[in-house]
């Protein structure tokens, strides 16, 4: 286990003398970003910059920038009447996500192959032992921290593959699907599935073979969404989906 706490609370954020603009702004974006990623604050949930600032112990013009970027990256929405809150996902947009992530994920296994060195392959496959750390008997289910480990791993394919737009535009949907709770991760088997197929991502990729790693990495995200919608409904049917989480309908032929 990574030994990361699921809900790491906002803390708050010392601000002696006056108010320095753009970095207390990235502090406050990066506290309120982690929080809402981790769970702490779950989609719907208010977005007040006075109450925010309060708590933060910030002037509201930093929060305000802070709330404008989450905004801007699609993690906050601003509602009339209402303000910005935490985004809930409809339904059917989270698996509209996962179908637009299958290709472009897989693209990006495919130009980061031919890229990849030495210290690549041996990070990769530090991470890999770390994923395998924390599914391994007995499971705790640290549903945040097996999230993160997912995203590093991703992200840093992403990066080896070297292109800028085809980073940016998978991160702008991937801070979406990292809200869908809950996510697979809280399920042992789900959990070990994905681990086994970020191995079989990392072996084609290390054996050069870029046509096999973009059609494992594809195969990967299909089934990662198979088995969200499958969780979700599950636990949404056993009642356990608080009002305003992400909840998606089941998947019942999904085909795998
Ligand atoms: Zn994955």
């Amino acid at each position: 286990m990574a030994g990361r706490s699921a809900t790491p609370p906002v803390g708050h954020v010392s601000s002696a003398g006056p108010d320095i603009g753009g970095s207390l702004a990235d502090l406050a974006y990066r506290e309120l970003r982690r929080s809402i990623l981790a769970g702490g604050r779950p989609p719907g949930t208010a977005l007040s910059v006075s109450a925010l600032a309060r708590e933060m112990g910030l002037s509201r013009s930093p929060v305000r920038e802070a709330v404008q970027r989450l905004i801007h990256d699609g993690l906050a929405t601003h509602l009339p009447h209402r303000g910005a809150q935490v985004v809930a996902l409809d339904r059917g947009e989270l698996m509209e996500i996962y179908e637009v992530k299958e290709p472009l994920e897989a693209l990006a296994s495919r130009l980061a192959t031919p890229r990849f060195t030495e210290a690549d392959v041996r990070r990769l496959q530090e991470m890999l032992a770390e994923q395998d750390r924390a599914v391994a008997p007995p499971f705790r289910a640290d549903e945040s921290a097996l999230m993160e480990l997912d995203r590093e791993f991703h992200s840093y394919i992403h990066r080896v593959a070297g292109n800028r737009v085809l980073c940016e535009t998978i991160a702008a949907w991937s801070s979406r699907t990292n809200l869908a709770f809950p996510s697979g991760w809280a399920n042992p088997e789900y959990a070990a599935l994905s681990v086994a197929e970020h191995h079989e991502i990392a072996r084609a990729i290390i054996s050069g073979d870029a046509a096999e790693a973009e059609r494992v990495t594809a195969r990967h995200v299909r089934l990662v969404r198979i088995r969200l919608a499958r969780w979700q409904a599950r636990v949404s049917s056993a009642g356990e989906v608080p009002d305003g989480r992400v909840g998606v309908p089941g998947v019942r032929d999904a085909g795998s």
